[in-house]
């Protein structure tokens, strides 16, 4: 490495710290299927650190889907959707998509990060505004990057805050409002009605990112704006597969034209390979099983509703948190890196969160229901939650929600 890009990349020592002190948590490796229990350096450990909320990621049947499509289409497309690398079952999964969030087209990229960064910035040209949530996805914020616009950002789900800035532009420019529909840290799900009323006063489209509500909210799973039964008034519906849909990539739902319009602007989708086949038929068997079998949505609720009471009547923070991701507040880094490795070591896997991705005084542990936990599991990681905090003498503080 050439000196100037030498000395910088010698002069990185974020991770240090924590590497020195022996709690450095990230890049963890895993020697099994990601499942409530995983095997991490030969031990079991209960996981409470994952998006996959159904439990589908290591399902039979869809597991079977996989290796059918290895054994019909290979492992790879070797190109972008726009050239080669469309597949049948790519435009099936399409359809099928668009049925399910209720939305005219659908078109699949290779990862959600990807969706998010080329549709936001292929939409929005200059003097356009793209008005966010404070606290959206970092690929929300990177697709405002990659964009001309101008960016605005509210506090985050302050209707107030969204209104003071709307009335703010200019009446006649386009304006694009971005949410998570359930924020991926704190949990809590954005208040969708009032965001709709909004964008009808100050003529604003809307784009919900239903990354972490697909499987887990509105009718079998199809989101927030079916939760809210708003799906008319949400003009795109973006979602990843990597969380309850078991497998990767992502999509972008809305009219005909706007996808046509996405399918030959968007430079995340152009130029870059195509999900692979493997991943597309685990799509399509996953989105077969939450289908015909609702009864594992309601499960993943039961089990949210059992953790969030026992963290509750043990005093913990947890804040807003309407959803399986319960934020488990601890408001100071050091202690939530220790907190994170005492139960590691006690064989609970869960992510700490801690600054810059959300301010210092707001560090959290990350701790996250599947549908396949068993009530037994939870019980066990909020013990063992509960006496790493004694361990290192933190009490649980009650604040109701
Ligand atoms: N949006 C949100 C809200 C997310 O949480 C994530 C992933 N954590 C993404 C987009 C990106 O999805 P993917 O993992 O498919 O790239």
């Amino acid at each position: 490495m050439r000196k100037k890009l030498g000395d910088r990349i010698a002069a990185f020592k974020d991770a240090n710290a924590i590497k020195e002190k022996g709690l450095y948590p990230y890049f963890r490796s895993i020697e099994s299927a990601q499942d409530t229990e995983v095997i991490i350096e030969g031990k079991k450990v209960l996981m409470f650190g994952s998006n996959s909320y159904l439990g589908l990621t290591n399902h039979p049947k869809i597991k079977e889907a996989a290796k059918l499509a290895v054994d019909k289409y290979g492992t790879g497309c070797a190109g972008s959707r726009f050239l080669n690398g469309t597949l049948d079952i790519h435009l099936e999964l399409e359809r099928r998509l668009a049925a399910y969030v209720g939305k005219e087209a659908a078109v699949l990229f290779s990862t959600g990060f990807q969706v998010n960064l080329g549709v936001i910035s292929c939409l929005l040209e200059r003097n356009d505004y793209l008005i966010l949530d404070e606290y959206d996805h970092a690929s929300i914020i990177d697709g405002s990057r990659l964009s001309f616009s101008r960016t605005i950002k509210y506090a985050h789900n302050d209707m107030e805050d969204l209104r003071k800035k709307l009335s703010r532009l200019p009446e006649d420019s386009a304006k694009l409002i971005v949410a998570d529909g359930i924020f991926s840290m704190e949990g809590d799900i954005v208040k969708l009605p009032e965001i709709v009323q909004l964008a009808d006063e100050f003529g604003a489209n809307i784009m919900m990112d239903d990354a972490h509500s697909l499987g887990v909210i509105g009718f079998n799973g199809s989101g927030v704006a079916s939760h809210f039964n708003l799906t008319n008034d949400v003009d795109l519906i973006m979602g990843t597969f990597s969380k309850s849909f078991a497998s990767l990539g992502g999509f972008i739902a809305g009219t005909e034209e706007t996808i046509e319009y996405i399918k030959h602007r968007a430079r995340s989708l152009m130029f870059s390979a195509s999900m692979t086949p493997s991943a597309v038929a685990s799509v399509i068997a996953a989105l077969d099983i939450i289908e015909s079998e609702p009864e594992r949505i309601d499960k993943l609720w039961d089990n949210t509703n059992y953790a969030k009471k026992l963290l509750l009547n043990a005093g913990f923070d947890i804040g807003h948190t309407d959803s399986p991701i319960i934020p488990v507040y601890i408001r100071d880094n050091d202690k939530t890196f220790l907190i994170t490795n005492i139960l590691h070591r006690n064989g609970i896997f869960v992510n700490p969160v801690v600054s810059p991705a959300v301010p210092s005084d707001s560090s959290l542990i990350r701790f996250s229901l599947m549908a396949t936990h068993t009530f037994a599991q939870i019980e066990e990681a909020v013990d063992k939650l509960y006496a790493a905090f004694k361990e290192v003498q933190l009490t649980p503080v009650k604040v109701s929600i």
